[in-house]
């Protein structure tokens, strides 16, 4: 069962061949069986998924089940999620228990789909690889001696080796479609302000965005139909009509212009990396598109202009976590000045510490034009690059990441190389636009992305395209080795 996909699965609940039951339990003694060594999950909800499996099934035996009624899922840790821990991955939220769903848990809830439990992540969404959760390091499940990639680490690699269908993720950077690259499934950020962030805790509120993790663009499709749209909560959220992705799909790509950014292809793109992306192009031209040289030439700005940005609201954001209102709290404070500092001492990783001193010493007066407002008007910038190419071209292709998934501890000790995992990531995410990975082949052995960046709400599009490359290419339904086990 768990090599079916996310739409296979609702087919066979739909026509009766499986109840919600079955699978659900199927997958919960799949993460018992593997998840020990692979990390990707924090919490298991065993009980909650089996009532939510029956009242599935209940629901299918009415007549009134939607497409997702009964199909087992798992939420990324930073989703709150009523009644269940909600950590973050990180000690700051270990005994968090969520009063209220996020807008997002809570569609997937009226949806009927079944949560199997919360996933990995780099602490407060801050990380590349995973190995800045409090809750020790994911592994890659193509060669578990190497990260998934992150922050949405858990997510990717329990969908990877199918002790999930799909989950949620969210990107800010390229949390969604690095991990999605390097565990070899596919991944979809939406424009900023299509998904709800209410409930999503935050890091850097003007580029966080949830999205689908799954194992094709069809199941990306089906979850975003559920998870898109309006929410009066949200006040970034965009009062724009959900449109049916799934029926768009089947589109042809005839005539469809490609634009390669040849600021992607240059230097510091792994050689293996670019061979598996220049196939996948050459998939596209044979499928009638047509492939246009243009450039993006602020690219080398954005990893700087981001490590401004992010970190400047991550700690505005973050500054909620004082002891007092929830969290950790340190034991034994002499005073209100040592309650805050050894709280927010012991309850903080050195990443998420880095981030809001390095935010808060850019906001601070004296420094703010030289850094945060530079660092705006250079996003300005960005977007326009996007907006000018996006005259010429349908959508943008381009690696997702520079290389295969790297091995855990190689860049844990420096941050800046780490920080270069997202440099074709994070430009999408400081215009606001939408951005997908789509697996496109294998280097060594490892997984490789292909990136597809779309204009503003063009997700349908983007699901479209990703979805004409993968009914001529099976990379996308590659399981690893160690975790095909009997279906
Ligand atoms: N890796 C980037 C960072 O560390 C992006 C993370 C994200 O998208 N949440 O900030």
């Amino acid at each position: 069962m768990h090599t079916k996909t996310l739409t296979e699965l609702s087919a066979m609940l739909q026509a009766g061949e499986v109840s919600s039951v079955a699978l659900t339990e199927h997958f919960l003694d799949r993460i018992e069986q593997y998840d020990q060594d692979l990390n990707s999950f924090i919490t298991v909800t065993r009980e909650e998924a089996l009532e939510a499996a029956r009242a599935a099934d209940e629901r299918i035996q009415a007549g009134n089940a939607g497409p997702l009624t009964g199909v087992p899922i798992a939420h990324k840790d930073i989703f709150c999620t009523d009644g269940v821990r909600t950590s973050c991955g990180s000690r700051m939220l270990d005994n968090f228990i969520a009063p209220y769903d996020a807008t997002v848990v809570e569609q997937f809830k009226q949806a009927g789909a079944v949560v199997l439990g919360k996933t990995n992540m780099d602490e407060f969404a801050m990380g590349s690889s995973n190995e800045t959760s409090f809750y020790g390091p994911v592994k890659n499940p193509w060669d578990r001696d190497r990260v998934p990639g992150g922050s949405s680490g858990g997510s990717a690699a329990s969908v990877a080796a199918r002790l999930a269908p799909a989950a949620t993720g969210t990107d800010t950077g390229g949390s969604i479609r690095q991990p999605a690259a390097l565990c070899g499934i596919t991944g979809l950020k939406p424009t900023y302000g299509r998904v709800s962030r209410w409930g999503m805790i935050a890091f850097a509120s003007s580029l966080d965005q949830g999205g689908p993790m799954a194992q094709s663009a069809e199941d990306c499709a089906l979850m975003l139909e559920v998870m898109s749209g309006f929410d009066e909560k949200d006040s970034t959220s965009v009062n724009e009509a959900v449109p049916d992705y799934r029926t768009q799909l089947s589109q042809g790509l005839q005539g469809l212009k490609i634009g390669l950014p040849k600021e992607y292809f240059s230097e510091g793109l792994g050689p293996e990396v670019e061979a598996v992306v220049r196939a996948a192009i050459e998939e596209y031209k044979k499928l009638g598109a047509e492939i246009i040289e243009i450039s993006l030439p602020n690219t080398h700005l954005a990893v700087p202009a981001y490590y401004v940005v992010a970190p400047a609201e991550c700690s505005s954001n973050l500054s909620r976590f004082d002891g007092v209102r929830y969290g950790y709290r340190c034991d034994d404070p002499k005073d209100l000045q040592d309650l805050y500092e050894r709280s927010r001492g012991e309850g903080f990783g050195e990443e998420v510490k880095r981030r809001i001193m390095i935010g808060a010493y850019a906001l601070s007066a004296g420094y703010y034009d030289a850094y945060y407002l530079k660092a705006q008007k250079v996003r300005h910038l960005i977007s326009d690059d996007f907006r000018k190419a996006f005259e010429e071209v349908d959508v943008i292709m381009g690696p997702t990441a520079p290389s295969t998934a790297f091995k855990l501890g190689e860049k844990a000790d420096d941050p800046v190389t780490m920080y270069l995992s997202d440099i074709y990531t994070i430009a999408v995410n400081l215009a606001g636009l939408p951005g997908m990975s789509v697996p496109a082949g294998f280097s060594e052995g490892m997984p490789v992305g292909l990136q597809i960046i779309g204009n503003y709400f063009e997700e349908a599009r983007l699901l479209n395209v990703a979805h004409q490359y993968q009914q001529v290419t099976d990379w996308h339904r590659q399981i690893p080795e160690a975790f095909k086990g009997q279906s």
